[in-house]
């Protein structure tokens, strides 16, 4: 049966969707059977996968309003070796629309059940917001990745998060724990990241993950091909620290 893990932080540009896309494409690459939810009304993960986000007939979002199952939305991402459930602006909908629903924060949760037992991890890419697209993605969970630039005020972004995740769990979802934090872009000639990265490691001591994910132009040029960094160019740094990652995320999942 799948594990999913979301990956939420309320900052913007923070590397969720490169981090989603990329740690797919890894897994995939590692023999495991992914599926991607873009949970994001950008549609930047279903790009990223080279899916065409204009042209969907069903999205998440038909599936959050149960106006389609999970089954008939989901696509492949020939280019990352692992299914997405796209999304697009219309997702932006789903906001206002799921407030007059029953069971509002466990819609992707139902959603999902009838695909577990077709994928080993499901992915979700949030939006950069706390909002009610988010805490379905924290009610559909396991565990939250939460990926981060080692910068000034970095820590203090993430108490609101801790927090979130902390009543999600007392309230809606009893297995939510944060698997780990993840650095990314990642400039180790810094002083300050080193220092950053430092304290992290000091305060959340294993929930920080061993893998360090570099600043790499390479990943970022990927999604303009519709393409994971990961198979975009296999060589580079940016794509070696991520498969790099996706061997310690399939080692975390054994003790869980
Ligand atoms: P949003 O909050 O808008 O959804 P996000 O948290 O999903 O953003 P990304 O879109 O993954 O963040 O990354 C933000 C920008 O930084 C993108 O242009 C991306 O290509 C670039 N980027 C991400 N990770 C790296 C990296 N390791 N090296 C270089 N550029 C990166
Ligand atoms: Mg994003």
């Amino acid at each position: 049966m799948a594990k999913i893990f979301c990956v939420a932080n309320q900052k913007g540009g923070v590397g969720k969707t490169t981090t989603t896309v990329n740690l797919a494409a890894s897994l995939a690459a590692q023999k495991q059977r992914v599926l991607v939810v873009d949970l994001d009304p950008q549609g930047n993960a279903s790009m990223g996968s080279g899916i065409d986000k204009m042209g969907l007939k069903q999205s998440v979002y038909h599936v959050l309003i149960g106006m389609s199952d999970a089954l008939a939305a989901i696509v492949k991402s020939e280019s990352g070796g692992y299914d997405v459930l796209p999304a697009n602006r219309e997702l932006a909908g789903a906001e206002v629309e799921l407030v007059e629903l029953d069971l509002r924060e466990e819609r992707l949760k139902n959603a999902l059940a009838p695909v577990l037992n077709d994928y080993d991890f499901i992915l979700i890419d949030c939006p950069p917001a706390l909002s009610l697209l988010t805490l379905n993605g924290l009610c559909a969970a396991n565990g939250v990745i939460v990926p981060m630039q080692c910068e000034y005020f970095a820590l203090e972004g993430l108490s609101d998060l801790v927090n979130t995740i902390k009543q999600v769990h007392a309230n809606l979802n009893p297995d939510l724990t944060i698997i780990g934090l993840l650095r990314v872009m990642f400039d180790p000639r810094t002083t300050l990241q080193q220092q950053v990265s430092d304290q992290l490691v000091d305060h959340f001591g294993d929930k920080v993950f061993n893998t360090i994910i570099p600043r790499n132009v390479r990943l970022a040029e990927a999604p303009s091909y519709g393409m994971p960094g990961v198979t975009f160019d296999k060589a580079s740094r940016g794509a070696q620290s991520y498969m790099q990652f996706g061997t310690e995320m399939i080692q975390r999942i054994k003790t869980m």
